[in-house]
């Protein structure tokens, strides 16, 4: 059976930099990635707030480029899905794929998956009109009309880079106030093509082959009313990748993965970085920072094992 001293799960920007800490520090190191590299920076069109890239940078850029880096070290790579974990005395056993492979720690990093409205036709439409994925599905509604679900700053954000492309967005939000940063609140109020559409939730989403409008109901007046579009973009949180993770590992009441300062679980010798941990701040530079941490901490484990 393959034997490694750390194994990372999760190529986003956490699981990359605790990649590159642990192979530089000579610890034998395999990453586990699903598809390919990058996780949620491959779905963000522009990155403004990454130190270093004062006129921005596109993510799969920096997705590519912290790939790139890693590829200088000599790090073993699968790309399958973890399906089961189970926890040992000091060494853990991951099946990925069909194969078992030990380890003496391990660092979850998964992230998060886009939460859905849970609504007649999301699923059937998706791909035909509906989607989570401003940047990859934008430019098939040039010229259209969409409207943009959810009230933080992802919504916000995406309905701004959507208005370069489509003729209207309507921005159908729950409450009275978005919960984004006043900056995007500013910009959305002040685009011409985009209208709020304030206290309301979508109900139901149009269409039989593909959307043609969704049903909305105001949630201070109960009313029900319709609106003709092409598309919805549906921007409401996230939830964590976490069905494989063992029933061992603290979790909080979300779902997300207990840490303390140093990345370390409830289990010694695992840890968890980036967006599947508990915490307030989810950004990239908080997921670099993480892997970084869980890295440093599990390189100081495994030399304490080793005496
Ligand atoms: P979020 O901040 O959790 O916002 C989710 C939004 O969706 C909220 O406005 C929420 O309404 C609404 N919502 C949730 N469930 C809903 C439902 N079932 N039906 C209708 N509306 C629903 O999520 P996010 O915008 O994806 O952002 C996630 C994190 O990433 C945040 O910490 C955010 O600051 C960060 N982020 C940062 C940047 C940046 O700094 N450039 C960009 C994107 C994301 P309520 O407001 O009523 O709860």
């Amino acid at each position: 059976m393959k034997s490694y001293d750390a194994i990372v799960i999760g190529g986003g920007p956490a699981g990359m930099a605790a990649a590159l800490y642990l192979v530089r520090a000579g610890v034998k190191t395999l990453l586990v990635e699903k598809l390919s590299p990058g996780g949620q920076m491959l779905m963000t069109e522009e990155l403004e707030n990454y130190p270093g890239f004062p006129r921005g940078i596109k993510g799969y850029e920096l997705g590519d480029r912290m790939a790139e880096h890693l590829q200088g070290y000599e790090v073993d790579r699968i790309f399958d899905e973890v399906r089961e974990i189970k926890v040992g005395e000091g060494e853990h056993s991951i099946l990925i794929g069909d194969e078992w492979i030990n380890t003496r720690s391990i660092i979850f990093a998964t992230g998060v998956t886009f939460r859905k409205l849970y609504v007649p036709n999301e699923e059937k439409l998706l791909g035909r009109g509906v989607s989570y994925c401003a940047l990859c599905d934008g430019n098939f509604f040039r010229d259209k009309v969409v409207a943009v679900v959810g009230g933080g700053n992802s919504a916000l954000e995406e309905s701004l880079y959507l208005s370069r492309l489509v003729r209207k967005i309507y921005l159908v939000h729950r409450r009275e106030e978005f919960r984004g940063l006043k900056c995007y609140q500013d910009k959305c109020y002040a685009d011409p093509k985009i209208e709020p559409v304030l206290n309301s939730v979508v109900s139901r989403i149009l269409g039989d082959d593909d959307v043609n409008g969704i049903e909305v109901q105001n949630v201070k007046t109960g009313e029900y009313s319709e609106i003709e579009l092409d598309g919805v973009f549906i921007f409401v949180g996230f939830d964590p990748v976490s069905k494989f993770l063992p029933p061992e590992i603290e979790l909080d009441d979300w779902g997300f993965i207990k840490t303390d300062c140093e990345m370390a679980t409830n289990i010694p010798g695992i840890y968890a970085a980036g967006d599947i941990r508990s915490k307030n701040c989810r950004q990239v530079v908080t997921a670099v920072g993480d892997g970084a941490t869980a890295a440093t901490a599990a390189f100081a484990y495994l030399e304490h094992k080793n005496g």
